[in-house]
């Protein structure tokens, strides 16, 4: 999490971040560290500067596993808001 980010997208970001600790839950922590989490980083590295990395599968999968596990508070900013944390993916990113 950004330390300069806004108080009030805070929330969303820390459930964001939860759902990749339930991908890790659900993909098992070999799988999530060896694969997944090196796909992120790519992903992150190759649409640097761009909106792109925010519609790929490994970040849309987490809003909706957050979205799922978090209650909907209303709150404009927290993982239900698909305007912040879209659940479906844009761009399909695959790597060898
Ligand atoms: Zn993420």
């Amino acid at each position: 999490m950004p330390a300069n980010l806004k108080a009030i997208y805070q929330y969303g970001y820390a459930e964001h971040e939860y759902g990749h600790y339930l991908q890790e839950i659900f993909f098992g922590k070999s799988l999530y560290k060896d694969f997944i989490q090196y796909n992120s980083l790519q992903d992150t590295i190759i649409n640097l500067g761009t909106d792109r990395h925010m519609y790929c599968w490994i970040e849309t999968d987490a809003n909706a596993r957050a979205a799922y596990f978090f209650v909907n508070q209303f709150n404009k900013y927290d993982i239900h808001n698909d305007g912040l944390w879209p659940k479906i993916p844009k761009y399909y990113t695959i790597y060898p």
